[in-house]
């Protein structure tokens, strides 16, 4: 990951919520962005496609979750519906973050939230998504509330592991731990 990335996704985050009229302290809603960015949702069960549909939502549901294709001069995000919303909400937000980023791309397949685009590009998208969907202070936040992976799963719309992944690997409750060890607050 370049350097600095990691301060230029939480600014970027902010600002992209900001486009589309979000604070930092609400659900994301990575359809709006997309509809907002002029890139079009296909829903996998509306493909005219019996056999692929079939394989996909059926026999290999973890296949594909989301697929970024280039349509005429525009971009299209192909997406598994039958997986749940909150992990849907987890794959339009990856596709979009390497929009947001003007990752280079073929085709893309993303796979338990990686695309064919490897290394940095994949790094790249995932932090920009977990800002988007979690930004760091909504993290410090809810991390001062004590609140648990639960109640921050629930309030930003997004599984349970995701937002356990925010909370931690974003710090949000070291920085609160460290801060009351030094207040003498434990
Ligand atoms: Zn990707």
């Amino acid at each position: 990951m370049r350097r600095g990335f990691k301060t230029e996704s939480k600014r970027l985050a902010l600002e992209v919520r900001a486009e589309i009229g979000l604070g930092a302290h609400e659900p994301f809603d990575p359809y709006h962005l997309a509809d907002e960015y002029g890139v079009q949702v296909v829903q996998l069960t509306d493909l005219d496609a019996t056999d692929a549909v079939q394989y996909f939502t059926g026999i290999r549901p973890t296949a594909l979750s989301g697929a970024l294709i280039p349509n005429g001069s525009g971009l299209l995000i192909l997406e598994n519906d039958s997986h749940t919303p909150q992990r849907r909400r987890s794959t339009l937000s990856h596709e979009m973050a390497h929009v947001l980023l003007e990752h280079p791309f073929g085709v893309t397949l993303a796979h338990d939230r990686k695309c064919g685009l490897g290394g940095d590009n994949e790094k790249e998208a995932d932090l920009l998504a977990g800002e988007l969907l979690i930004p760091f202070e909504a993290a410090r936040r809810q991390a001062w509330k004590d609140a648990t992976n639960e109640q921050v799963a629930a309030l930003f719309e997004v599984s349970i592991q995701h937002a356990a992944w925010r909370m931690n690997a974003s710090g949000a409750r070291k920085i609160v731990q460290r801060t009351r060890a030094a207040r003498g607050w434990n």
